[in-house]
């Protein structure tokens, strides 16, 4: 029975112990065609005349010397996208089915490494090793094999974990124009996962090679390496293979999630998977739509991002945290692919480059952010702090837009403005700096009740630093507890804040 089953799998091309294994296994039924023709090829797309039986994601070898993916299967023709060179190929082409649809190895093996769209190493490490093989296509977890979101994901980021909690499971987009911060927030957050058990999959589309060797080194410099896979495509890249990135990393990380592990995958940026996707659409002469994207734009994604989930117990209790990202033009967020994204995931962060310019960093317009599920995930102790802090924060913007035409301020006002430039230079975070949650709930206590309001403004990032290396020793208990995810007390927080002001004072003498 046993046996069977994985006869069956493997011929359906779901697992795969390798290749050819996979190949020579696969049973073509007599009457199917295996063999045919390229009738044209250009571009990235080959439309291939004679194939019979052809499944969807198939693998189709061209003349020995290309691969190329079935996208579209039609009686007549198969419309494929190529993946990689094709140069040796000309119309009359042989191509051969083999049976097996895309995949990619997956396992422990492929942690620490740098891979294209189908596993492939680029790191030069030598092969990957990997445990089993995926097809880069699967179906999304039942809605009954899910759990609600209930840990929180961690990104170690005060504006963030206090405003905009994310959960383990949840999928929130980061949007913004260009050069507002976008991929810094993602890898802030991998690098936040050090030590907590998460396995991280990072995805770039379509990115410049010089900016995913940064993100690489950056990520080795950090320790992160060690529980993170890196999917590349690069602009050079075929649109299949950019294409294909984004799913494949969600495979490598599914393996994780199926063994009860929780994983985070970030897709850095789903705006090029989708113009690549839109390349690949015009030339199989789909009719374009809106923006001249296909019409199954939308379900492209909403597909990709479905697989990110919470499982429940009986399933292992794994889960996936998506974090796309997409690159909005001129602050325009109702374009219609972030206006899409928007409605598939479960919030967003949105980067301001107003604030970029400004130096507030990270840029993130806490009006315009949002975490619908985050919330219920978030340690108890934040809850002492963020309700105040969004507040204030808001009022505070409203009022500065005031006070800049000289009005002459009332007591109160005046106050609150203080208050809130503390906020916001409180809220600021340099690059590769995470806190941890009891950190940061110390720091928002102290900024709560006032330690910081007598402060020079300017001062504050050094006034942080003073705290916390008191605190730290002296809290230790306390962190503990936050960190466990008791409710902090009355009496810990005025406990926090004379600490926090001692700790102040003492330096000044
Ligand atoms: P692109 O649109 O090119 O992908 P992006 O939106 O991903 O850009 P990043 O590359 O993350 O933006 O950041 C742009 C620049 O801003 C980088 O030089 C980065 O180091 C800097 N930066 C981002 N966040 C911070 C921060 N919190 N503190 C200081 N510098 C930051
Ligand atoms: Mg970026």
């Amino acid at each position: 029975m046993a046996e069977n089953d994985s006869t069956l799998s493997k011929a359906l091309g779901f697992v795969s112990d390798s290749v050819d294994e996979a190949v020579s296994d696969f049973d073509f039924q007599p009457g199917v065609e295996r063999f045919g023709r390229v009738s044209s090829i250009g571009s990235g797309v080959a439309r291939i005349k004679g194939l019979t039986g052809v499944m969807a994601d198939e693998l189709l070898d061209i003349g020995g010397s290309a691969t190329a993916m079935a996208l579209d299967v039609d009686e007549k023709f198969t419309g494929a996208v190529l993946l990689g060179e094709a140069e040796q190929v000309e119309a009359g082409t042989e191509a051969r089915r083999t049976g097996r649809v895309a995949d990619v190895p997956v396992g422990e093996g492929m942690l620490g490494r740098v891979v294209d769209a189908l596993g492939k190493p680029l790191d030069g490490r030598g092969p990957a090793r990997s445990e089993r093989r995926l097809p880069v296509e699967r179906p999304a977890p039942a809605i009954m094999d899910r759990d609600p979101v209930e840990v929180p994901l961690q990104t170690g980021l005060k504006v963030i974990d206090a405003l905009i909690p994310v959960g383990r499971g949840q999928r929130e987009l980061i949007l913004g124009d260009r050069q507002t911060g976008k991929t810094s927030i993602a890898l802030d957050t991998i690098i936040n996962q050090r030590g907590r058990g998460l396995v991280c999959v990072y995805c770039a589309v379509g990115k410049r090679a010089s900016s995913v060797t940064k993100v690489v080194r950056e990520l080795e410099e950090f320790g992160a390496m060690d529980y993170t896979t890196v999917v590349v495509t690069t602009e050079e890249d075929a649109a299949g293979m950019q294409f294909l990135a984004p799913y494949a990393a969600t495979s490598m990380a599914e393996h994780f999630m199926e063994q009860g592990r929780d994983t985070l995958v970030i897709y850095d940026d789903l705006t090029r998977h989708a113009r690549a996707y839109r390349e690949l659409s015009l030339l199989l002469r789909r009719p374009p739509g809106r923006e001249a994207f296909p019409g199954d734009i939308f379900y492209i994604h909403s597909r990709l991002l479905e697989r990110s989930t919470h499982l429940n117990e009986d399933h292992g209790g794994g889960s996936m945290t998506a974090l796309p990202i997409v690159e909005t033009e001129a602050q325009n967020l109702s374009a219609y692919i972030p206006t899409n994204l928007i409605s598939i995931t479960d919030g967003q962060i949105y980067l301001s480059p107003t604030l970029f310019r400004k130096g507030i960093l990270p840029a993130v317009d806490v009006g315009r952010s949002v975490s619908r599920v985050g919330g219920k995930t978030q340690l108890k102790a934040y809850r002492a702090v963020a309700g105040d802090l969004r507040l204030s924060y808001s009022q505070f913007e409203e009022l500065e837009s005031f006070s800049r035409f000289g009005t002459r301020l009332d007591e109160d006002t005046r106050k609150k403005i203080e208050r809130g430039r503390r906020v916001r230079e409180v809220l600021k975070q340099p690059r590769s700096s995470p806190l941890s949650a009891a950190q940061q709930v110390f720091l928002l206590v102290a900024l709560g009740h006032g330690v910081f309001d007598e402060r020079p403004v300017e001062g504050l990032a050094e006034d942080q630093q003073r705290i916390l290396g008191v605190l730290d020793e002296s809290l230790n208990d306390l962190a503990q507890s936050i960190l466990d995810g008791d409710a902090i007390d009355d009496e810990s927080i005025e406990r926090i804040a004379t600490e926090a002001k001692a700790a102040l004072s003492e330096d000044e003498g």
